[in-house]
């Protein structure tokens, strides 16, 4: 098939020989899981479970919260022992709404789970909903819910499912021995997602460094002609949805708009098969492949992981560190974040461990820019980093927004080739957060002066309504008295209050 040119892109060593033969292994239960409510994009769950209940696997112990949103499933069965805080799996290492759950040791699924044996026969609709009751949402680390992204069929004229296989970024894995070990799966979920898309083409983008999961993939799609697999060349970003689109149909997604503007919806080989075990054998999303890796792990690993499990646990199932890491990663080392402790748990969105050496992080000193235009030839946005850094640096974010710092992907390629070993995408990161908040800032204040407004309104209203009550009461008393003031002589309407004061003394017995 036919392939088309992206823009920019680097070629970082892969390091994925450290985990790539490593075959999916089942992560023994830690003692305790802390799950947190929000492992996706959106409102975080509302805990639907008490201290002390017993639940079994895949029970639901949290409820979605609004349309962009997912539900929380126990991962294994067990006690709550807590709701509460906890550190969330999150670079500022703050606490989040999480529900800590004390194994049993049974993993016993719930009695209410069961699959469907033609999904085939389902409606698309039926689909998107028995997705959104599993919690599945986006595995490649976005975190949306996936089931948002199958209604998009109602809207939008779809004509094309894209499966982002690419796992572009060093040292990750996970997604290469899923497709390895179970493409027939992997395919299921895939065909699944097309039917309830209702699009007539599939495109599994997979790097040509992962010949195993190409052929597997290849082998497992062999008897359904709408589904194409599709060697990409290796290079970083070509995960990067936009691009990877681009790459297989030579469509132009619109900045700032969605693939399916375009009729193409991307999912990640690992969302699919999250979707084949919903729908299938109606298991909700309860735990996920991740690599372990990096020159500081002692036994790199790829592991099948419950959401909630600690850090530490995984590090020490894996023989602990073999030196002292000079950088903790949730995901790859491109894009990734850092872990503040090895005490948090993962989470959905978590496809990486790593524990990177000092010789691995490459951390330099910054030194001046020396304009060589490297990063301006990486950025596969077409953006111009170094303008974009020198406007974030003097605090003119705006200036930044309008050389097209929000079109910026984040994919550290610019970072990665600067000489100077300037910390580009950290900028961009930074300026990104601050913009966003200014917009929720702006938002509430707009909101705050709507609600002023309306009380303001409101209370005109009740003032108008009690004046003309007023008035209406006045004009009644009036009407009333008119006619008395008709029939009596003249003196008598000049004094009204005479005939209640001579009633009273007449109840009193007093002179008359
Ligand atoms: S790559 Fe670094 S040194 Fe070169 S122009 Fe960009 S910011 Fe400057
Ligand atoms: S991080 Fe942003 S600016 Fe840098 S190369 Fe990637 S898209 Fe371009």
């Amino acid at each position: 098939m036919r392939l088309f040119g992206i823009r920019g892109g680097v070629y970082p060593h892969d390091r994925k020989s450290l985990a790539a033969n490593a075959p999916v292994a089942v992560l023994a239960l830690p003692p305790l899981l802390h799950i947190p409510l929000q492992q996706h994009i959106g409102n975080p769950a509302a805990p639907a479970v008490r201290r002390g209940q017993l639940v079994a696997k895949g029970e639901l112990i949290a409820h979605s919260q609004g349309a962009v949103s997912a539900p929380v499933h126990a991962s294994t069965s067990g006690r709550i022992m807590g709701i509460g805080s906890f550190p969330a799996h999150h670079p500022s290492g703050l606490s989040a709404p999480t529900i800590t759950l004390r194994p049993d040791g049974e993993d016993r699924w719930h009695q209410d789970i069961e699959g469907v044996p033609d999904p085939f026969a389902l409606e698309a609709d039926e689909i998107a909903a028995r997705v959104a009751a599993a919690g599945i949402v986006g595995l490649g680390g976005a975190t949306f819910p996936s089931a948002v992204k199958l209604n998009l069929r109602r809207k939008y004229k779809l004509h094309t499912l894209v499966i982002n296989a690419a796992e572009c970024e060093p040292y990750l894995t996970c997604d290469d021995r899923l497709m390895r070990e179970q493409a027939p799966e992997v395919v299921d979920g895939i065909r699944i997602i097309a039917h309830a898309l209702g699009v007539s083409r599939v495109l599994i983008g997979i790097e040509a460094n992962k010949p195993e999961a190409l052929a597997a993939m290849g082998e497992a799609a062999r008897p359904f002609a709408e589904i194409q697999v599709v060697r990409l060349p290796t290079r970083y970003p070509m995960g990067s949805e936009k691009h990877l689109v681009q790459a297989l149909t030579g469509q132009e997604t619109p900045a700032r708009g969605l693939t399916a503007d375009i009729g193409v919806v991307v999912h990640n080989g690992a969302t699919a098969f999250a979707v084949h075990e919903a729908i299938r054998l109606g298991r909700p999303l309860v735990s996920r492949v991740i690599t372990v890796s990096g020159g500081a792990i002692a036994r790199p690993a790829n592991l099948r992981v419950p959401f909630g499990t600690p850090i530490q646990w995984i590090i020490d199932h894996c023989g602990g560190f073999k030196v002292e890491p000079a950088r903790l990663v949730s995901g790859g080392p491109m894009m990734g974040q850092p872990l503040p402790s090895t005490r948090v748990p993962t989470i959905k969105g978590a496809n990486g461990i790593l524990a990177l050496t000092a010789e691995e992080t490459r951390t330099r000193e910054p030194g001046p820019c020396i304009r060589c235009a490297s990063c301006v030839f990486a950025c596969p946005c077409g953006l111009l980093p170094l303008e974009m850094a020198n406007h974030t640096r003097a605090g003119n974010l705006e200036g930044a927004v309008k050389l097209g710092l929000m079109d910026c992907v984040g994919c550290g390629s610019c970072s990665y080739v600067c000489p100077a070993h300037i910390p580009l995408v950290r900028y961009f990161n930074y300026a990104k957060g601050e913009m966003a908040a200014r917009g929720r800032a702006k938002q509430k204040q707009t909101e705050t002066k709507r609600l002023a407004e309306q009380r303001s309104a409101r209370i005109e209203a009740i003032q108008i309504a009690k004046r003309e009550a007023m008035a209406a009461r006045r004009k009644a008393a009036a009407a009333t008295k008119a006619p008395l003031a008709a029939e009596g002589p003249s003196e008598h309407r000049a004094e009204p209050p005479s005939k209640p004061r001579s009633e009273a003394r007449d109840r009193a017995g007093g002179d008359v």
